[in-house]
């Protein structure tokens, strides 16, 4: 199948690492020219000098951004406009999870992380949004999470933004259609930098990463019986980022490996 990105310009925020690093190389790969962002400029700029040495310096774009930042993100869709003309899929990617109960998150923790889910969408989509519409086929994607509709007592502030975000994306597949399409992924556990941090972080450090996560997955009665791979992840945001998927909008589709127990 022929996803129809040779030459197309695609976004990816937070594309230095895991699910978004992934995305963005598999976009290169179909002949995308794409445009990455995070906030860590050393790992950022690593990852696109091994860009653009694999698919070359034209077809890369990176810039440091914080996507919570409205100057931030508007200094990058300029340069993205300023490079590659316009765009026509926005990877809203960017984020992490919470980890904390009702009882352990602060008033402060809720704020931010309310923020965090919400403005990870709202700024990019802002920034983007005109350029997308002008491409004649435009289109998000959201990296979201399972959590957002079958929630975990110890991930309670993250699991309540992604249901927000989910009812968000959901409006805004109407508002912005026919000139935008709007999906979102649901991921389960994806082994990616989040998951190797909170096993660096392993109360046991005798045991190993291969057993770490095998236990991880058996704990979370995983049908697959193993995380996902970043690439795994990607090949989904890279179909719906598509004019391959021209006439899905509003959907969200889940990649867990077979974690959720509601129909
Ligand atoms: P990683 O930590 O590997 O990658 C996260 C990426 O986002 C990095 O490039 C990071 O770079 C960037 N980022 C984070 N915050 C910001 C910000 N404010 N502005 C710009 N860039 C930012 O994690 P994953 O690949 O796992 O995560 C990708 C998405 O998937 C996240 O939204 C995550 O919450 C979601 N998800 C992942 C799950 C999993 O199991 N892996 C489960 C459910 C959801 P930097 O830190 O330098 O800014």
């Amino acid at each position: 199948m022929d996803l129809g990105l040779t030459d197309k310009p695609v976004v990816v925020t937070g594309g230095s690492s895991g699910i978004g690093l992934a995305t963005a190389r598999l976009l290169l790969e179909e002949g995308a020219r794409v445009a990455i962002c995070a906030r860590g400029a050393e790992r950022l700029e690593k990852v696109a000098a091994e860009f653009a040495a694999t698919f070359g310096a034209d077809r890369v774009l990176a810039q440091p951004v914080n996507v919570l930042d409205e100057g931030d993100m508007t200094a990058f869709a300029a340069a993205v406009k300023d490079r590659f003309g316009g765009a026509v899929a926005l990877v809203n990617n960017a984020g992490q999870g919470r980890v904390s109960t009702f009882a352990e998150t602060t008033d402060d923790a809720w704020r931010e992380e309310l923020e965090l889910k919400y403005f990870s969408q709202i700024r990019p989509i802002r920034a983007f949004q005109d350029m997308l519409a002008a491409s004649g086929e435009g289109a998000i994607v959201a990296t979201n999470s399972l959590l957002a509709l079958q929630p975990e007592p110890h991930m309670v502030c993250t699991s309540s933004a992604r249901a927000g975000v989910q009812n968000l994306l959901k409006s805004l597949a109407r508002e912005l259609a026919p000139a935008i399409r709007v999906n979102s992924i649901l991921v389960g556990l994806i082994d990616s930098n989040q998951w190797q941090r909170r096993f660096e972080a392993r109360e046991d450090k005798s045991q190993s990463r291969d057993d770490w996560y095998a236990n991880l997955a058996r704990t979370k009665n995983i049908p697959m019986g193993r995380l996902g791979q970043p690439e795994e992840a990607a090949r989904l945001l890279a179909y719906l980022a598509s004019p391959a998927a021209s006439f899905i909008t509003g959907a969200q589709v889940e990649i867990s490996g077979g974690i959720s127990r509601f129909i």
